[in-house]
């Protein structure tokens, strides 16, 4: 057991944990700063993992490493080691190999956990880092028949992966279309043509409750009494928050680690940021925890400035999000949710345009259909307040 001391500890190896690495070292060149990550390599671009990866033969693991740039000799990182116990009082964390990393300032950037099926959950393949893209191709090259649960961001994306890899996916979700509980009906009924138009079959309104081993094949069972077999099932199910040392060292936590605009969590030395953690949002005016890549890269360079004592942080905003599979691509901002009012505003028929989410007149959420670089005037629309006639946004935001 050894002790290690540093001024900054970032515990997770994340993008979170790389922008927040990054701004500390901007500010003060020499900080001693120690990186404490369970994944064996220093942080990457996970939506990599389902996309470029899969479909690009030029693309390898190493470069999907964030930034090919090294960390300076500043930056002390452990690696492979999970942090299991964290002392407030003492200003320490312990990992699993039971060494212990006291700190000065602390930032938890662990990110969330796939969620998995109750039962079986080692038949069925979950989907969050380099060592799942791994165990991905090993299983393409055993098998082509593939079971994708769920038609969240990931399994859509990898479901459409997957058919550009001799592979034969079919999905298994529970809406009436796909994704039909974030896009309006046209654009979900207009993506259940994409997608068989790619010879991937959909199996709409069913929930997995189980994967059954047959021989060399699974077979995935659900709960219409559906069963259907296949070479191996990936699930993209969403996440849980790892917000396990948090809760044990008695943080705020609700549903994520609550932090405050400076990125602080309850504990004024310990911070936050990324999937596990829950900020104000004006646009939103509530606190949400966000699972996207722009959000976690911006809350961990904030939490990097605040952590080097910057007072000009007030972090309270939402980032944009994204998704690309096939050809098509989005960015979005917001609350993308189907059950709010809907004004779709199309300016190439399903193929390009946008889409607002209103409630009580004020805009919560705008996709941009294959618009890119248009999230401000979004951002905007939503900080304007209510509209007095929906269907005036039309044509505000135009390709
Ligand atoms: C396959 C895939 C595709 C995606 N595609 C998109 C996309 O297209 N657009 C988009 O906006 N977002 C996308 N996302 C989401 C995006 O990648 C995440 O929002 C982002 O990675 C979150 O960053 P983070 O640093 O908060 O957490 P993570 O990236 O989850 O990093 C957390 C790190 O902490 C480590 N860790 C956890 N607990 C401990 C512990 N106790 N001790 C030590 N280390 C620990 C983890 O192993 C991990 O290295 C995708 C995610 C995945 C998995």
């Amino acid at each position: 057991m050894k002790t290690h001391a540093s001024t900054y500890l970032i515990v997770g190896g994340g993008v979170a944990a790389d922008a927040a690495i990054r701004a500390i070292c901007e500010r003060e060149t020499d900080a001693d700063i120690v990186l404490l990550s369970d994944e064996s390599s220093l942080p990457y671009h996970r939506p990599a993992l389902c996309k470029d990866l899969i479909t690009d033969p030029n693309q390898t693991i190493a470069s999907v490493i964030k930034d090919s740039e090294p960390y300076e000799s500043n930056v002390r990182s452990y690696l492979g080691r999970r942090a299991i116990r964290l002392e407030p009082e003492s200003s320490s964390v312990v990992d699993s190999q039971g060494d212990i990393h006291r700190y000065k300032k602390l930032l938890l950037a662990t990110g969330g956990s796939p969620l998995e099926l109750p039962d079986h959950s080692e038949q069925l393949l979950t989907y969050r880092n380099l060592s799942d893209y791994k165990r991905l191709e090993e299983k393409i090259a055993m098998g082509h028949r593939v079971a994708v649960i769920g038609d969240g961001f990931i399994g859509s994306e990898i479901a459409a992966s997957l058919s550009e890899r001799n592979c034969e996916p079919f999905m298994i979700f529970p809406h009436d279309h796909l994704a039909s509980n974030r896009y309006p009906e046209s654009l979900s009924r207009h993506l259940d043509d994409v997608y068989c138009s790619h010879k991937i079959d959909l199996l709409p309104g069913q929930r997995v409750t189980g994967i059954e081993s047959s021989g060399d094949f699974l077979v995935v069972v659900t709960d219409g009494g559906g069963r259907y077999a296949a070479d191996f099932a990936i699930a993209g199910m969403g996440i849980k928050p790892n917000v396990d040392l948090a809760r044990q060292a008695g943080l705020v936590v609700k549903d994520g680690i609550r932090v405050n605009a400076q990125l602080q969590s309850s504990h004024p030395n310990i911070y936050a940021a990324g999937d596990n953690a829950s900020a104000y949002r004006k646009e939103l005016d509530r606190y949400e925890r966000l699972e996207h890549e722009m959000n976690a890269i911006e809350m961990g360079q904030a939490a990097g400035r605040a952590m080097t004592g910057d007072r000009s942080i007030s972090f309270d905003y939402t980032p944009l999000f994204y998704s690309d599979f096939f050809d098509l691509g989005f960015e979005a901002i917001g609350d993308i949710d189907s059950s709010l009012d809907i004004v779709e505003d199309w300016q190439d028929d399903l193929n390009q345009g946008v889409v607002y989410y209103l409630y009580q007149n004020n805009v919560r959420g705008v996709l941009l259909w294959n618009i890119f670089g248009k999230t401000d005037e979004a951002r905007a629309l939503m900080q304007n307040g209510p509209v007095t006639h929906p269907t005036s946004l039309k044509q505000k935001i135009t390709a």
